[in-house]
């Protein structure tokens, strides 16, 4: 047996091998959504970015496939019914099933004190990582259902859920009803042997904070809370995505993993 199989036949052992599952991973063109991905493909699941930029996503695309993932495109907004119908549908044409959901799309923004935001900005917000995740469970639970062998669906949630989300509170009420919608579906859809969990990022390197990392006092701020005093990556959510996606999280249902290098116990 050469080394290479031998891992395999461990990781499939331990559930983490995910040769022939398939996976959704929205907002999986860049950031913490491609991380992801790219631990996905690795671990062997065949992975469906839907993202709203075609350029981003065929650049992901191109990424996956230079590991030797097996990944495809499909240009959707989570916000809208419909395209959220059509990526689903294009998704099992591709690749002829669906295993797990990650629902990790989602918007920043609305930064203020609550009397000097708009209803729009809560509309903006919330369209996306609210609606937009309760649009992709639906398709997905669907076609789980369908398909009669169970799943898995991970919610990406934020600190900002279970903290007081300070000149933030738009996007903290939208990551909290994310965690509720997880506990719901964790309760509703156990007996079709469908599990639902949640990721919550803690402050992560991204397109979506690179303002405040260039915030020298803001970044100062954040990483003093930080036992290891460094920003996380996307690469720190590779093989949480992995876990949650593989058998060997089968009896892990309704769960929080919070990913924050211990930000939230310092
Ligand atoms: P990025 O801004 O880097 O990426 C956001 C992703 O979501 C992109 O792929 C984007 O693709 C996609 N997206 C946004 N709106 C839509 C939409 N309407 N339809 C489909 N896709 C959409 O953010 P991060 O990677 O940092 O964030 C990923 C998730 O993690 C988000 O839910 C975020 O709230 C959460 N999070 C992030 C933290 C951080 O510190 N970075 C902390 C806590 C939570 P496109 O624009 O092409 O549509």
């Amino acid at each position: 047996m050469t080394d290479a199989q031998q891992n395999a036949a461990g990781a499939a052992g331990v559930g983490l091998d995910l040769t022939g599952k398939v996976v959704v991973v929205t907002g999986g063109n860049r950031g913490i959504g491609l991380g992801m991905a790219r631990g996905l493909v690795q671990a062997g699941a065949s992975v469906a970015v839907w993202g709203r930029n075609e350029e981003v996503n065929a650049a992901a695309v191109a990424q996956l496939r230079g590991l030797g993932g097996d990944a495809e495109a499909f240009a959707c907004d989570v916000a809208d019914e419909a395209d959220v119908t059509r990526s689903m549908a294009s998704t099992l044409e591709r690749f002829g099933r669906l295993d797990t959901l990650i629902a990790n799309a989602g918007v920043s923004g609305a930064y203020g004190r609550l009397h000097e935001l708009s209803i729009d900005d809560w509309r903006r917000v919330s369209s996306v990582n609210i609606e937009g995740v309760i649009l992709s469970c639906q398709a997905a639970v669907r076609t789980l259902m369908e398909q009669g062998e169970g799943g898995s669906l991970v919610l990406v949630s934020s600190l900002a859920g279970i903290e007081a989300p300070t000149r933030n509170t738009l996007y903290g009420a939208t990551k909290a009803g994310v965690l509720s919608v997880m506990r719901g579906l964790a309760t509703e859809y156990a007996r079709e042997g469908i599990r639902t969990n949640a990721i919550l990022p803690g402050w992560i390197e991204t397109e979506m904070t690179q303002g405040s990392v260039a915030n020298q006092k803001f970044t100062d701020k954040v990483i003093s809370r930080v036992p290891f005093r460094t920003w996380g990556t996307p690469e720190d959510f590779a093989a949480a995505a992995v876990f949650l996606t593989g058998s060997g999280s089968s009896f892990v249902n309704g769960q929080q993993l919070v990913v924050d290098g211990g930000y939230t116990v310092f």
